[in-house]
């Protein structure tokens, strides 16, 4: 066909399933299982919708200002998207414009290739270590790199990695960009936040669909340097120059008004993992210490597959990936302790 050549072809990412079901327990793409602050619901009430007449803000003014404020950073140093998704796909249409392959871990966030291959950057997936573990010296710039991405705690694994660490590596590579994705930074890992401080080539990003409990509102937001931002806001004015819509900033901005609220769920979300973490033991799975609302787990007797397909005829939805290195695991987020002592009962009926 004529025009074929023409067409940009892609793999596309695969989402986890959004089952629809009444009474299913969905453990399969890490949202909270609480709903978002009560100030999120009475600033939905109060949303005037002959508002939605007009455009919205394109710098996103109200909410960059407000994260600004909670983390103690200058408005300029702040940047919003439509989920960390929309933002990890501006930084990586930003600064990974080389032509050296960026390095990330090959047991990742599975949108980094996919992004990689869109924007056609050259990549390197470096192995983790048998234990899931980043090793710090394949990220310190003995060859030419185009820029380093992971997420801390690293997806699908949960393992966390130390600031230290961290720091090591970002100051190893002076001459390119370092991505921190921060997904899961809320439930026990120090986020590598100061860093931005002291070195001008390092981007935290973190996302309100976790730990916010506001998948469905779609914001994420990227942390760095004045001048990294400032080019971030170029390619993105370059793009789409209103990617935030009304709701999520007024709706966003008010959730960050709540952190009683938010230490509350998040705090919730780590005393459930912690004891689902000793119930799963005993049950014979074998796992990493998870710093994430996840736990990333495989059975010495049973296929993970097989287990995946027993919970889902229960209607319990989790996550399974086929990859080579890790079919043998599920990935199960943390539910209320209610839909987590449904996984286990069923569980300990399959595993006598
Ligand atoms: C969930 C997740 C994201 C994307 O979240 P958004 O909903 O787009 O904010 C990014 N990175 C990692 C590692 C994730 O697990």
């Amino acid at each position: 066909m004529s025009w074929e050549k023409n067409v940009r072809k892609v793999v596309p990412y695969t989402p986890g399933e959004q089952p629809n079901r009444s009474n299913m327990i969905k453990l399969n793409t890490n949202e909270c299982p609480y709903p978002p602050s009560p100030k999120v619901k009475e600033a939905l009430k109060e949303l005037d919708y002959e508002k939605f007449r007009l455009y919205p803000d394109p710098a996103a003014a109200m909410l960059t200002d407000a994260l600004a404020e909670y983390y103690g950073l200058k408005n300029t140093e702040v940047f919003v998207g439509v989920g960390s998704d929309d933002v990890l796909a501006m930084a990586f249409m930003t600064f990974f414009n080389g032509t050296d392959p960026i390095l990330f871990p090959d047991i990742t966030y599975s949108f980094y290739d996919v992004w990689a291959e869109l924007l056609k950057i050259p990549y390197k997936q470096v192995p983790l270590d048998d234990d899931f573990c980043i090793r710090i010296e394949d990220y310190m710039g003995k060859e030419p790199v185009g820029g380093i991405i992971f997420p801390n705690p690293n997806a699908p694994t949960g393992v966390l990695m130390d600031l230290e660490s961290i720091e090591e590596i970002v100051k190893a590579n002076p001459e390119i960009i370092v991505m921190v994705d921060e997904a899961y930074i809320d439930f026990g890992g120090v986020s590598a936040l100061p860093l931005i401080q002291k070195y001008d080539n390092v981007l935290i990003i973190q996302t309100f669909s976790k730990s916010r409990a506001m998948a469905g509102m779609r914001i994420g937001y990227a942390m760095g340097n004045e001048k990294l931002i400032r080019y971030m806001n170029d390619v993105k004015f370059s793009f789409n120059s209103y990617t935030m819509n009304t709701p999520a900033l007024v709706l966003g901005t008010a959730a960050l008004q709540d952190e009683a609220y938010f230490k509350e769920i998040v705090g919730k979300i780590v005393a459930t993992r912690e004891r689902v973490k000793k119930e799963l033991r005993e049950l014979g799975f074998v796992f990493g210490d998870s710093k994430s609302n996840f736990i990333f787990a495989s059975h010495p007797d049973y296929e993970a597959e097989t287990l995946f397909q027993a919970l889902r005829e229960k209607d319990i939805y989790v996550r399974h990936f086929k990859g080579e290195r890790i079919k043998d695991y599920l990935r199960i987020t943390i539910g209320t302790d209610e839909e987590m002592d449904t996984l286990i009962g069923v569980l300990k009926n399959y595993i006598k």
